[in-house]
């Protein structure tokens, strides 16, 4: 899902224009991207002549840090190393069932493609 890297955008508003769905609107000289309207069809990563239009990709390793930060403070409320234990297993099964939502979406889309 495209997002907008606000320090590279200077505001000239093309992307607002382009988006065929009026996805993006301008906040404070910024664009911004409704991605309840998106339909990820990746042409303001086309036509921004600053490249302030980033791939999804590039949010993973701020995904898994903000991840391990909401693990460790949600930890903080348990006092012992058993209750810990219990929790990190819950947590994991957490993000098993996660993983297990995108495969078996993506085994659908692969579906879909025919
Ligand atoms: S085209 Fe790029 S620089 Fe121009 S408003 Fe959109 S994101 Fe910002
Ligand atoms: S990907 Fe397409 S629909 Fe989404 S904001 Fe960009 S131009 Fe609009």
């Amino acid at each position: 899902m495209p997002w907008i890297n606000e320090d590279s955008c200077v505001g000239c508003g093309i992307c607002v224009e382009e988006c065929p769905v009026n996805a993006i609107s301008m906040e404070d000289g910024k664009a911004e991207i409704n991605m309840d309207e998106c339909i990820r069809c990746g042409r303001c990563h086309k036509v921004c002549p600053q490249e302030a239009v980033r791939h999804d990709s590039e949010k993973i390793p701020q995904e898994i840090e903000e991840n391990i930060q909401w693990v460790k403070k949600l930890m903080e409320h348990y006092k012992t190393d058993e209750d810990r234990r219990g929790f990190l297993k819950r947590i994991e099964k957490h993000f098993n069932k996660e993983k297990t939502v995108a495969e078996k979406t993506m085994e659908e889309i692969r579906d879909l493609k025919g």
